[in-house]
């Protein structure tokens, strides 16, 4: 084990009190397998481009750690779909180390499907090859496209069966991320739960923690915790910004599901839309469309507020004034929400930044993609083309199945997009609309796709896929597949599933 010790160091959650995690057993794998190993991140990563050794295998498909180590669980809490869960934890994964890129920066090893801890309640700790190897695709679309995430280094398959409704390959996925405190690490820690003194400390050493490793710039805050707290909100209204700026429906954003880093973390059944709906849903179990796409903001407002609650003891001793600086820190996300938004919506349509008209332009297209359905990326993509000089017979194409009224809204709108862009720099817009523009996105058909056929053994289209979303702004490679194209009526996937 030589080599893998000095690839991962010991983790510096160990600096944290006892409470926050427990020691997890090992349960090696039968008959472990690569079945990917993400070279360009483990070279970011500065790993040698000869990691991918049969050593490493082991310890990535959840075997013996080096000697003297011990893989961590991690202990937190949540609210799932509303409801308040003081005890969750890593049931099924577990910290393993971390990595010191060469810029400095330190990473956390982690790695989900490697067997039951002690938090693991009744389930068993396993995970299925599609469940981690769709993580592996959306994850590192996000990272293609440039938007805060955890990432994917490899999944392995284990060489078990994992049954769910059917027997399926059991594999682990090594996921990298700055950091894994959630919202729910925060609720863990300030639950009074008996031991009311605990709280506060708890709450303290896990915010140093956090400021030390992710919000390093903040040390020198004279308001330290209010300011820390501030750096989150804006952090996850900048994230959120993206995710909507994107059609990205993350599905379900419990409180656990979180990340305080501001990164994207857990990747369930979260997909990208196809065609525009602000009241999109796709996963199975979210019935009631508390996560639909246009409720992101407000959910992670309300996560925020949680967080907020338990960082209350931090903000001074007077409560009505940690009251106050909760609220205030609180209300400071919309500002830096819509501004990211709006940002970003100007680089899309090619907008001149700071046109005074811009805002109202953009409120207008909101209702527009609702009436008209059109695919969302295409929808982008068409108008880059036009910018482009194509003529406009791509973009009303899109419009072909919409209610009626629908594409005369869409002829307005493009009328009016016209008479914004008509001065300024054409070349500039161009290239602002082209680097924000996706071609490709990790569609649903084409994930369920990939993963239905890597569950047989074919990782063929699942590579190509990846590769494609490495570079989701550039014009795809020529290939059997056409990644730009929406899903025909009969590809169409309707409804996602955690299937963990
Ligand atoms: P998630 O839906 O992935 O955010 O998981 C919610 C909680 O359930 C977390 O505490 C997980 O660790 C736990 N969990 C999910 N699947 C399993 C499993 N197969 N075995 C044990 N715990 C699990
Ligand atoms: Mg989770």
């Amino acid at each position: 084990m030589g080599a893998t010790r000095h690839i991962f160091r010991d983790s510096g959650y160990r600096g944290l009190p006892a409470e926050f995690y427990a020691a997890a057993e090992v349960f090696p794998a039968p008959a472990p397998r690569w079945i990917v190993f993400n070279h360009a991140l483990a070279a970011d990563l500065g790993l040698p481009p000869d990691a991918d050794t049969p050593e490493l295998l082991n310890l990535l498909a959840g075997g013996e750690p080096p000697e003297g180590r011990q893989n961590l669980a991690l202990a937190y809490a949540g609210h799932q779909f509303g409801q308040w869960n003081p005890r969750m934890g890593d049931g099924r994964a577990v910290l393993i180390g971390e990595i010191q890129a060469p810029d400095g920066t330190l990473y956390d090893v982690h790695l989900k499907g490697s067997g039951p801890t002690v938090f693991a309640r009744r389930g068993d700790g396993r995970a299925t090859l599609p469940a981690m190897l769709r993580e592996y695709i959306v994850s590192e679309a996000m990272a293609g496209l440039k938007i805060p995430t955890t990432r994917s280094l490899a999944v392995v398959a284990t060489g078990a069966p994992v049954f769910r409704d059917i027997a399926q390959h059991g594999a682990v996925l090594t996921r990298i991320a700055r950091s894994h405190v959630r919202v729910g690490t925060f609720q863990y820690a300030a639950q009074s739960d008996g031991r009311q003194d605990l709280g506060p400390v708890l709450t303290r050493a896990l915010a140093d923690h956090c400021i030390a490793r992710d919000y390093p710039e903040l040390s020198v805050e004279p308001e330290l915790y209010p300011g820390f707290f501030a750096a989150v909100v804006a952090r996850q209204a900048k994230l959120i910004a993206q995710w909507m700026l994107a059609g990205f429906i993350h599905g379900v954003m419990n409180t656990d599901n979180m990340a305080i880093s501001g990164e994207t973390i857990d990747f369930g059944p979260c997909a990208f839309m196809d065609s525009f709906n602000s009241r999109q849903v796709f996963s199975s179990i979210d019935a009631a469309g508390r996560y639909a796409y246009s409720r992101q903001p407000s959910i992670a407002m309300w996560n925020l507020a949680r967080l907020a609650e338990a960082l209350l003891p931090l903000f001074g001793a007077d409560e009505a004034g940690a009251l106050r600086v909760a609220q205030d820190t609180l209300d400071g996300f919309r500002p830096v929400y819509s501004a990211a938004l709006a940002a970003g919506m100007e680089r899309k349509l090619g907008l001149t930044p700071g046109d005074a008209r811009n805002a109202e332009f953009i409120d207008k297209l909101w209702p527009m993609l609702d009436r008209g359905r059109p695919d969302y990326t295409l929808f982008f993509r068409r108008l880059t083309q036009i910018a482009a000089g194509a003529d406009e017979a791509g973009f009303f194409a899109l419009f072909a199945d919409s209610e009626p009224g629908a594409r005369e809204g869409a002829a307005a709108f493009l009328a009016d997009w016209r008479a914004l862009t008509h001065d300024g720099d054409p070349a500039r817009r161009l290239a602002a609309m082209q680097a924000s523009n996706p071609v490709v996105i990790a569609r649903n058909h084409r994930v369920e796709q990939a993963l239905a056929k890597a569950a047989d053994g074919d990782l063929g289209l699942f590579d190509r896929l990846c590769a494609a979303l490495k570079n989701p702004f550039a014009d795809a490679a020529p290939g059997p597949e056409d990644f730009e194209a929406p899903p025909r009526p009969e590809e169409r996937v309707t409804e996602t599933f955690c299937g963990t």
